[in-house]
């Protein structure tokens, strides 16, 4: 399949990788928007938020223990952080893979796009 993060996951693209276990991968940002930002992907490919169901839900939480963990070790999680994931166009999803941003380490814009 060709997907960028797919490709990520199979270490044919490097990644600046901050947590890994059998489901997930977490890797820093390569344009970072914050001082600390990074994606959170599941393993297995699901297209976006849109194609979560009742299937592969599981490791969507399990990946929202792997956020707060992460938060935990970059220290972000007592001044607050932003978790975002696009999806679609006008979501402007630019990786056809579900992901989760986190955002922290400043002040983030108020709005929300
Ligand atoms: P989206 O716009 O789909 O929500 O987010 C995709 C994110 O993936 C963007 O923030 C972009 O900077 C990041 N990205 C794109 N290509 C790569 C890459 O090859 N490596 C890493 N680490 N991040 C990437
Ligand atoms: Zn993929």
């Amino acid at each position: 399949m060709d997907c960028l993060f797919c490709k990520i996951i199979a270490g044919e693209i490097p990644c600046d990788k901050v947590y890994e276990d059998e489901q997930v991968l977490a890797f820093k940002d390569i344009n970072p928007l914050a001082p600390v930002h990074i994606l959170v992907i599941p393993k297995i490919h699901i297209e976006s938020v849109a194609a979560v169901d009742s299937e592969n839900s599981a490791v969507v939480a399990h990946i929202f223990e792997v956020i707060a963990k992460i938060a935990k070790e970059q220290d972000v999680d007592k001044d607050g952080f932003r978790v975002v994931s696009n999806c679609g166009e006008n979501g402007c999803q630019s990786v056809k893979h579900l992901h989760f941003h986190i955002l922290g380490g400043r002040r983030l814009d108020a709005t929300m796009g």
